[in-house]
């Protein structure tokens, strides 16, 4: 996947080749899931260098590449781009620190290294039908383990103990790994948007917001949803409510064309004018695929526009520190008429037990 992209990218940039590091763009250019190695594309042939670790792997996994093995790491990366009389190549300026790259720049002080930064970042931006097919399965599987480990939601369920039992159902439900650790978040502690789980016990009336996601083929999925242990109270309701309504207004904004900005404004001003703009402070979403953080970016200074086959999150969330927090996270799809939510587990309120 991509080839074509990296082939317009060097032909626009006058490059003869270009370095890539991110372990996802790898995988998404050669389908190389190891992620360590040098993937250098050309006008010829691209030639994917990993050292004696990776070598079976890359022969058995690539395709459109030449895996090569490397010894000596980036010294005899630089080293085989001298040896092929390159002059002018690209690089992944968001994948390499910069103590690789002075070595990088040390063995090929004949060639020209030109920094690739935006288009590296758009690449996986807009996802074909494999890929849409297999991040809908990784949703399949979250939700299907999300909704098991409900049975858990009762008091005195420690928090680490119920994001242990997610990721274990994930797991044998067949997730490769997880997309990123699990968040259980109850009571106060719902109010860090991003708390790692504690061996805080559930307790009647808390809002429990869960954030998890699994992996499949490769490719991530991304969903939060925030329910409430007992009866809710009325705060909870109204918060619940405005949140709800903010992210269905994001979600009614999606269409090719609109500016990632306008989204992240449906979202936002709907919070503000409820009185808690200070109250969310990330962005509205962020796109999703071998990557669960990845281009694009929903949010206030987003200058992007929505274009069909992306695949972004819609997360508006209040959080009140000592209250608690909400956030509802649903995945999105940009299809020729506005928009398709992957994600299927209904974002109404519930209440267990
Ligand atoms: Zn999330
Ligand atoms: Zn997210």
């Amino acid at each position: 996947m991509g080839e074509r992209k990296i082939q317009e990218i060097l032909h626009r940039r006058k490059l003869e080749g270009s370095l890539i590091f991110s372990p996802e763009n790898i995988q998404y250019l050669t389908g190389f899931s190891g992620g360590e190695g040098y993937l250098l594309v050309g006008e010829g042939e691209n030639l994917l260098m990993v050292d004696a670790r990776y070598i079976i792997q890359a022969q058995e996994e690539t395709r459109g590449c030449r895996p090569f093995l490397l010894e000596k790491g980036i010294k005899g990366v630089a080293a085989h781009i001298s040896t092929l009389g390159l002059r002018r190549v690209g690089f992944e300026a968001a994948g390499i620190s910069v103590a690789l790259f002075e070595q990088l720049q040390e063995g090929v002080v004949e060639v020209e290294l030109v920094p690739l930064k935006e288009e590296m970042e758009r690449l996986r931006g807009v996802k074909t039908s494999d890929e849409i097919a297999w991040i809908k399965g990784a949703i399949d599987i979250a939700e299907g383990a999300w909704e098991k480990s409900l049975e858990m939601v009762k008091p005195g369920t420690r928090e680490d103990e119920l994001a242990l039992e997610l990721e274990y159902i994930m797991k044998r439900g067949g997730s490769e790994g997880v997309a990123f650790e699990p968040i259980v978040a109850s009571g106060p502690r719902s109010a860090l948007p991003h708390a790692h789980p504690t061996s805080r016990k559930l307790d009647e009336g808390d809002l429990v917001l869960f954030d998890f996601g699994s992996r499949y083929h490769g490719y991530t999925s991304d969903e939060t949803c925030t329910v409430i242990l007992g009866r809710a109270t009325q705060e909870q309701k109204r918060i619940y409510q405005i949140v709800r309504e903010a992210h269905d207004k994001a979600l009614e904004r999606v269409r090719p064309g609109i500016t990632l900005a306008e989204i992240d404004a449906a979202a936002r001003g709907h919070i503000s004018e409820a009185g808690h703009g200070e109250h969310f402070g990330h962005g509205t979403g962020h796109g999703v695929g071998l990557a669960v953080h990845e281009w694009p970016v929903v949010g206030r200074d987003s200058p992007d526009v929505a274009e069909e086959g992306m695949i972004f999150t819609i997360e508006p969330g209040i959080y009140i520190s000592g209250w608690g927090g909400v956030r509802i996270e649903d995945m999105v799809l940009v299809t020729s008429g506005g928009c398709e939510v992957l994600t299927k587990i209904s974002k109404d309120l519930m209440t267990i037990g």
